[in-house]
């Protein structure tokens, strides 16, 4: 359905919602994503001369330029993607604001040249520091899920760091991807800064080929191995944001009612179709019955419908094919012996949200990813079991814990193979910009957001000064006897990194240098 029905040269959208046409947009050619790389290139040049006082500025007036079109920007994305119109505004338009004011306003403190400590070599007068270059033009391919604020989000991390920027959005969202390009334009940003091209898989593969200087890509584990392999070809290195299993542990001594309302919203929310939505539930036995009574309860009161309707809780899937996927691994659970508390049904592309007992990790549903409104509960005894139940899973995106004990949620969380676990509380953490994001294991590799997000945007490079240029250095040629000998002794000394045990090499290495005055 959303899935585009197309002529080779355009791409239709469809709301998923209610099956009807949202636009036609032009599939860029690959000739012509490959001139927008050049483009972005040459513009680039000038960019990347601009102050950081400019940069902020101008995303400054993107963020007014969102705020002036709120309502009609979620309209859009509820029309693209089918998700509440109310869940556009908090999921996807209130963090991606709170992103683009943190960088704009720290961008420069964050990318400031560092000094950093080289230990004894310092006391041979030299220092050491790191100053920050843009890359190029970073090329940006996301997912269908959160169609704004993650390619805007890595748009204006991009741009404050002095890159340029191309975007692919994704098929199934290409207007809310025009969108992103027309708010930096009526921004002011100068010309081929930021810029959008459209098509499906075929025009991400040829951003891919055109080299630009990064690639940003967010999506499946397949596609994501794909891009690496192609960016491989020209050395274009890759931050890659994959898929995830996420699991959330409630101990017995959590605030249930607090984790119920945690693992509905973290189960359905965007119809389960976030990379970082809980996937498998593991609760202490003594807690399970009144944590599973308590969530079914909740479910029965979400209204599911066209996301235009502000008190509808679910949505519509963004396409069938997702759907289809949710299906099976519902049929996977009722065939393995799992129990349906509530849902289980799907009318044209909304699926009910289902929450499903007696799960384990046997069943294959609960080990590939879903993707969509499903809560499968397990049962573990033991803290030792639920963190191996949590780790048994070849994804580690994010995870939760749940128990008032915050010493033991602390000790579980670090053991937990995931990028960002919380302790109390579920999903939301990409909407902090200030912290990293991404995965372990096949759940990624990089990060964006954060300082550690924005460092991937940027080539460090090191200046390095001697200050005393006065003497040679005791390692240059020629090579001697006195020289290994030195070499020898300076193992157990200078590498040492120990000023006391270094004070005994120095008259040996004063013998060296005197050595290699008389060579000249
Ligand atoms: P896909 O991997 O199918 O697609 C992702 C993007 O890549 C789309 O823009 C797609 O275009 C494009 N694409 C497809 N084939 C190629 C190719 N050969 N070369 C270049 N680009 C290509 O992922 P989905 O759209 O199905 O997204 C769902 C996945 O994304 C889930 O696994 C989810 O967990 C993950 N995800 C991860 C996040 C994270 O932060 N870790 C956040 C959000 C989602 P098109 O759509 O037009 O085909």
């Amino acid at each position: 359905m959303n899935a585009a029905p197309r002529a080779s040269d355009e791409i239709i959208s469809f709301d998923p919602a209610t099956g009807k046409e949202v636009g036609r947009v032009t599939v860029t050619s690959p000739e012509e994503v490959k001139a927008a790389v050049a483009r972005g290139r040459e513009a680039f040049q000038e960019w990347r001369k601009t102050s950081f006082a400019e940069r902020k500025r101008l995303v400054m007036a993107a963020r007014e330029v969102i705020l002036a079109e709120t309502d009609d920007i979620a309209h859009l994305i509820s029309d693209e993607s089918g998700k509440p119109f109310g869940e556009a505004i908090s999921m996807e338009i209130a963090p991606v604001l709170d992103l683009m004011q943190f960088f704009a306003k720290k961008a420069q403190k964050l990318l400031a040249p560092k000094r950093i400590g080289i230990g004894l070599y310092a006391l041979l007068g030299r220092s050491s520091k790191i100053v920050y270059h843009p890359l190029g033009v970073v090329g940006i391919i996301p997912a269908w899920n959160y169609p704004f604020s993650i390619p805007l989000g890595e748009a204006v991390m991009s741009v404050m760091a002095g890159n340029t920027v191309v975007i692919k959005p994704s098929e199934l969202t290409p207007f809310v991807g025009l969108k992103i390009g027309e708010i930096f334009e009526k921004a002011g940003f100068p010309a081929n800064v930021v810029q959008v091209v459209t098509g499906a898989g075929e025009t991400g593969a040829a951003l891919v080929e055109a080299a630009p200087d990064k690639i940003m890509f967010t999506g499946s584990v397949a596609t994501g191995k794909r891009i690496a392999a192609a960016a491989a070809k020209n050395l274009t290195s890759t931050v890659l944001e994959l898929g995830g299993k996420d699991p959330m542990i409630v101990f017995d001594d959590a605030n249930l009612e607090l984790a119920a309302g945690a693992a509905v919203w973290g189960a359905f929310c965007n119809s389960g179709q976030s990379c970082s939505s809980v996937e498998r539930l593991y609760v202490q036995e003594g807690a399970a019955a009144d944590l599973t009574r308590k969530i079914v309860e909740k479910t029965r009161q979400l209204k599911q419908g066209v996301g235009d309707t502000e008190d509808i809780s679910i949505g519509a899937m963004s396409s069938e094919r997702q759907l289809k996927i949710v299906e099976d691994h519902v049929e996977d659970f009722r065939r393995a012996g799992a129990k349906i508390e509530i849902g289980g049904r799907g009318k044209g592309l909304f699926y009910e949200p289902t929450v499903i007992t007696d799960a384990t990790n046997e069943m294959r549903a609960m080990r590939d990813e879903t993707f969509g409104p499903t809560l499968p509960i397990a049962t573990f005894k033991t803290e030792e079991e639920a963190i191996r139940l949590a780790n048994d899973s070849e994804f580690g995106l994010t995870a939760s814990v749940w128990t008032r004990d915050y010493a033991k949620g602390k000790r579980v969380a670090q053991q937990i193979e995931a990028g960002s676990v919380c302790v109390n509380e579920v999903l939301y953490t990409h909407g902090i910009g200030t912290t990293p994001w991404g995965g372990f294991k096949n759940s990624g590799r990089g990060r964006t957001h954060g300082t550690e997000g924005l460092l991937e945007l940027v080539q460090p490079q090191h200046i390095h000064v001697n200050r005393i240029a006065v003497l040679p250095d005791a390692w240059w040629m020629p090579y001697s006897s006195k020289a290994v000998a030195t070499f020898r002794k300076m193992t157990r000394t200078f590498s040492s990194g120990s000023l006391i045990k270094t004070v005994p090499l120095i008259p040996q290495l004063l013998i060296r240098i005197r050595e290699l005055f008389k060579a000249k």
